[in-house]
């Protein structure tokens, strides 16, 4: 096999990415939801460039387009998914799938016989824009998916079963969809950064050590309303005095543990009764902590909490705070890290390592089997948002090392 010119495939990479981004629920933004007609049409076009690529091509029960290379099992499954955000970059998601069918076309081409079978897989909820679940294709193909999923709705009252169903799907297979854990020797995925860590250390590719683990809680703050003139400072429980304390307790904590990718965010927060004249006597607020080590997220969570605690006796308030999201960290392969690192080496490039703070299919995808993550340098660490940007060059560079990547790869 000819080593593959990763300019020619950085070109091939782009004019793909930018045929998928042309497919949009409005005209002047990128709009591409799950199980609506733009994701009809990005899964035929999808479908149609496996076909070409040399691939089997398949639908399985929550759209997720399978394209299939060689017979032979266990297979090494390579995806990336095609849904986006509401105005979104064209990069996030399509890039890895694109760099899937690219190195498969590879392989297709020169016929190799490989110890095992590629799949390449296109998922079509990951963002999870339309409904409140998220990342259901990759949890139905890891044999993970909650049937309480099918009930949530959109925000327009259809639930994900009705809208299964109107792309042509029974939701009673989805069971069906899942690899058998003995099938499924790897996962990897190809992804932009999203962050600003390769553009800053002058590097085109990462490998991902892990998927950060995160909590979501919602904490309440009660103190007493009053009047802003009359009531002296001594004598006031200003809920949102104490509110501010315990989000700046919560950036200390999250501060002390930089080398594992420890973050914490107050992303949201409520005055009530929300006046200008008036001492807040209830506040709301999230707290979004996330990192690498379930146990020091778990211990940031408890010293959190806490503090808060203190903060609230201290003031006279009282705090209650609950969890309505927990996930736990998705480790990486070692040895799957490994060879993506060997094969960043083998093209000229120092192979960073580091975590992914946001979430990933690869992070369902780890509890079925071995996973991995190629990240790849995107213009100011910008995602999620029109401006999104990732060189033709270093999308090139991505192909060529997932190429090398499945020449390495072994079934463990
Ligand atoms: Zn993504």
């Amino acid at each position: 096999m000819s080593a593959p010119d990763p300019s020619a495939l950085g070109a091939r990479a782009e004019a793909m990415i930018a045929e998928l981004g042309a497919i949009s629920a409005e005209p002047g933004r990128l709009v591409r939801l799950f199980l609506t007609p733009e994701h009809r049409r990005a899964a035929d076009l999808v479908a149609g460039w496996m076909r070409a690529a040399g691939l089997s091509v398949s639908e399985d029960a929550l759209g997720t387009v399978r394209g299939r290379f060689g017979s032979a099992k266990p297979r090494l499954l390579i995806g990336s998914h095609i849904d986006t955000v509401i105005d979104a970059g064209k990069y996030d998601g399509p890039l890895g799938l694109v760099a899937g069918i690219l190195a498969a076309e590879h392989f297709a081409r020169a016929r190799a016989e490989l110890p095992f079978g590629l799949d390449v897989l296109a998922f079509g909820d990951e963002e999870g824009s339309r409904f409140p679940a998220t990342l259901t294709s990759s949890s139905a193909c890891a044999g993970a998916f909650e049937s309480e999923a099918l009930a949530t709705a959109d925000a327009g009252g259809v639930t994900l079963a009705d809208a299964l169903q109107a792309y042509g799907k029974n939701p009673k297979e989805i069971p069906g969809a899942a690899y058998r854990p003995e099938d499924a020797a790897g996962y990897v995925e190809v992804h932009i950064e999203q962050g600003p860590v390769l553009e800053a250390r002058g590097e085109p590719l990462g490998i991902v050590t892990g998927i950060v683990g995160q909590v979501r809680l919602r904490v309440t703050v009660t103190g007493e309303a009053g009047h802003a003139g009359t009531v002296p400072m001594n004598l006031r429980r200003d809920a949102y005095a104490g509110a501010a304390e315990m989000a700046l307790a919560l950036e200390k904590i999250a501060r002390e543990h930089p080398d594992d990718g420890m973050v914490g965010t107050v992303g949201r927060i409520e005055a009530i009764p929300g006046a200008v004249n008036i001492i807040p006597g209830r506040v709301l607020f999230t707290v979004d902590l996330r990192s690498l080590t379930d146990a020091l997220r778990i211990e940031a969570t408890g010293r959190f909490t806490a503090e808060a605690s203190r903060i609230a006796k201290a003031r006279g308030l009282m705090v209650s705070i609950e969890s309505f999201h927990e996930i736990a960290t998705a480790h990486c392969a070692p040895a799957m890290q490994d060879a993506l690192a060997a094969s960043v080496t083998e093209l000229g490039h120092k192979p960073i390592r580091l975590p992914s703070g946001a979430g990933h299919d690869a992070q369902v995808m780890a509890r079925l089997c071995p996973s991995a993550m190629l990240f790849v340098r995107c213009r100011g660490g910008i995602s999620h948002n029109p401006a999104e940007n990732t060189s033709p060059r270093d999308m090139g560079l991505a192909v060529a090392a997932l190429i090398r990547f499945v020449e390495k790869f072994q079934p463990s």
